[in-house]
């Protein structure tokens, strides 16, 4: 909710596009938005009527309009197509979070070439095509926060993740070429870079590690987490919520082309 003694909220009629928000950080970062008063616009796979159950939960909590878009972010011509959507449906795109993401993890020379091809086109590629959708009208009305998911995996590397790295490395370079193009329009470009959040993604990827080693899913999530993180606890998505509604405060206008760790310390070391 907004705090009155805040005054005016940033995002008071605004309009974000999330990609990716049907679950985990994306559906986070778009709750925290609208909180703050904005439409959003959801995108993103899942269970027809569980989408549905949360697009309407959003607008009956927040009071703001919302959509669902069910845009597949390997496909250009449907990102394209989403952004048109929301401009024509509620005038503009004021925030656009690029976060829809996607893991795979083999060593270089058993990847699947296909798994790369999708990780690059989901993870970097989907951000490009959104942000050149959405930039004119971001450009028109001067102003826009663009804010895209990278990792701590877009600043320093882990084995076996050859595709995520090399496309959360890419997205930060985008932030920043992005970044000093719209320097002067009202325009902010920013990444932030989450260490281990519990969400679906990390899901899997502690259960496939107690698999591996036979331990429980409870010791699997233990050893992921001091393999990486000083802290050994999760960044809950509604602390990436908070800082994504940061980026859109007026406090945050000359924050721009930076990466964000928010990371328990991951990439201190
Ligand atoms: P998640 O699996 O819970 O959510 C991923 C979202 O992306 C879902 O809504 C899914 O439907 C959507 N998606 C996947 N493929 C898509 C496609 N082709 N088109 C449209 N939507 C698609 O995962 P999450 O952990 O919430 O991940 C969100 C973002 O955060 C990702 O970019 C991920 O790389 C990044 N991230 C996650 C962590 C973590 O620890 N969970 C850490 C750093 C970065």
């Amino acid at each position: 909710m907004t705090d009155p003694t805040k005054g005016a909220s940033m995002l008071q009629g605004k309009t974000a596009v999330v990609t990716g928000s049907t679950s985990g950080i994306g559906l986070a970062i778009a709750r925290a938005l609208a909180a703050d008063g904005a439409n959003v616009v959801i995108n993103g796979f899942g269970d027809k009527a569980e989408i549905e159950r949360l697009r309407a939960a959003i607008e009956a909590e927040y009071g703001v309009k919302t959509l669902y878009s069910p845009a597949d972010m390997t496909k250009p011509s449907e990102i394209a197509r989403m952004i048109a959507t929301a401009e024509a449906t509620f005038g503009g795109v004021d925030v656009l979070v690029n976060n829809a993401g996607i893991q795979h993890v083999a060593p270089v020379e058993a990847f699947p070439a296909e798994m790369w091809d999708a990780i690059i086109a989901v993870n970097l590629s989907a951000a490009f095509h959104a942000i050149r959708a959405a930039l004119p009208g971001m450009k028109r009305r001067k102003w826009g926060r663009i804010i895209n998911t990278a990792s701590a995996h877009g600043l320093v590397a882990s084995a076996h993740k050859a595709a995520y790295v090399a496309a959360k490395h890419g997205l930060v370079g985008l932030t920043k070429v992005v970044a000093i193009e719209t320097a002067n329009d009202g325009i902010t470009c920013n990444a932030i870079c989450p260490g281990w959040v519990l969400t679906p993604l990390v899901e899997q990827q502690i259960a496939a590690r107690a698999a591996a080693a036979g331990q429980t899913v409870e010791a699997a999530q233990t050893a992921l987490l001091a393999e990486k993180q000083p802290m050994l606890a999760f960044t809950r998505p509604e602390s990436i919520g908070a800082l994504a509604v940061f980026l859109c405060t007026e406090a945050a206008a000359t924050i721009t082309g930076a990466a964000y760790p928010i990371d328990g310390g991951w990439t201190a070391q």
